[in-house]
């Protein structure tokens, strides 16, 4: 792809060769197009050193990889200036991404997560795909022990040229870290990554929130003693496409063949976590890579049939619109909190309510009217 040609300029062409069936956004007569010409003309300031908009967004266009890990640390910067730059980019990135199929890993710590993640990379990197890894995981900045923080976790994986490994963002908060991630993924699509992998602790509120960010959400378990439904929340199965029972080798392969037989009839009687899709369980050892091909073809197979049936790129759109939502709202309490009378009024009737000398409901009613008096 010629990208001076190509850039900013009003043709589609750019778009159409490098995005083909995944990308939800230049589905023919679907109505969520967004051409080049959308995209906002970038401004040639710098940003870092000498690094300007206009070369990370060549330079992540050509797969520089130097430049797309800068290109993710700017996304990810919280200073108000990178933030705006950050967006720029991502607003003429946007055409170029989509290209993909996104990924949700689930699991509680020491399931095999990384160990699969590394094994099934490899593998498709040997189909000739692109493998992103990205992760999610609020607790890093606290833990300072993210996951997939310690690259050597996936040593042989991290050194192939065509894999990206990126350690969740430090964002603290959950919101924070979601936003990044999402604009992660994006800017990985735009480098030609078409494979992207997010993993997540099997705990807490992240799955949802990964699971609002991939199209397959794969639950990684493995079998335990008898009780293998309930160490693991029920919401979490709900929200699986697939349960993959790891660590299927050695003692543990006919128990976990058991494991398997158990879960396939509990998750007849839930919903579907896909519409039209039963979700599927299946074994595998990411140790050995016995099942690692099998489970490729499932998500290819739940691609097909998903691309079929319309609810990939549905499911797309719907994750643009909560998208959209989030960012809304999220952008409203920002405004709230930021607000020095809003904040002292708040430290006001926080005070009154604790003390009983006024009503919640009415405290609440006082606070919002005067947030509302700021938005006339
Ligand atoms: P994570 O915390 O979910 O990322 O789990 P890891 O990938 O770090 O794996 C935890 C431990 O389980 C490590 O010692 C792995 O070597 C081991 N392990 C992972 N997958 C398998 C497997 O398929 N079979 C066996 N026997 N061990 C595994």
């Amino acid at each position: 792809m010629d990208i001076n040609k190509n850039k900013f300029s009003n043709s589609t062409d750019s778009v159409k060769n490098n995005n083909n069936n995944f990308a939800v956004r230049i589905v023919k007569g679907e109505g969520g197009e967004i051409k080049p010409a959308q995209a906002k003309k970038i401004v040639s300031s710098k940003i870092t050193g000498k690094v300007t908009l206009n070369n990370y967004f060549k330079g992540v266009v050509e797969g520089n990889r130097t430049i797309l890990a800068k290109a993710i640390t700017l996304v990810e910067s919280n200073s108000k200036k990178h933030h705006q730059a950050a967006q720029e980019l991502i607003t003429n990135l946007l055409p170029y991404s989509g290209n993909s199929i996104r990924i949700g890993i689930t699991g509680i710590p020491g399931s095999g997560k990384s160990t699969l993640i590394e094994t099934l990379g490899l593998y498709l990197i040997e189909q000739g795909h692109k493998v992103a890894v990205l992760s999610v995981d609020p607790s890093s900045s606290v833990s300072k022990g993210s996951i997939l923080g310690d690259k050597t976790r996936m040593e042989r994986l991290s050194q192939q040229t065509n894999c990206f490994i990126r350690p969740s963002p430090s964002g603290g908060i959950l919101g924070g870290v979601s936003r990044k991630t999402h604009e992660t993924i994006i800017v990985c699509e735009a480098a030609g990554f078409n494979i992207i992998l997010i993993e997540t602790m099997g705990v807490g509120q992240s799955e949802i929130t990964v699971r609002s960010m991939v199209d397959f959400f794969l639950l990684v378990l493995i079998a335990g003693a008898g009780d293998e439904l309930q160490g693991i929340k029920r919401g979490v199965i709900e929200l699986a496409d697939a349960i993959l029972i790891n660590k299927a080798d050695g003692d543990n392969e006919t128990r976990s063949k058991m494991a398997k037989i158990d879960y396939s009839n509990a998750v007849r009687y839930l919903r579907p976590a896909t519409k039209g899709w039963l979700s599927k369980v299946l074994t595998a050892s990411a140790l050995t890579g016995k099942g690692i091909p099998e489970l490729w073809s499932l998500i290819e197979n739940y691609r097909n049939v998903t691309i079929e049936n319309g609810e990939f790129y549905k499911k797309r759109k719907n994750q643009a619109l909560e998208w959209t939502y989030r960012l809304f709202e999220d952008g409203i309490k920002d405004f709230i909190y930021n607000d020095e009378e809003i904040k002292t009024k708040l430290a006001e009737y926080k005070k009154l309510v604790l003390n009983e000398n006024i009503l919640p409901t009415a405290a609440a009613e006082i606070l919002l009217d005067i947030f509302k008096s700021k938005i006339k």
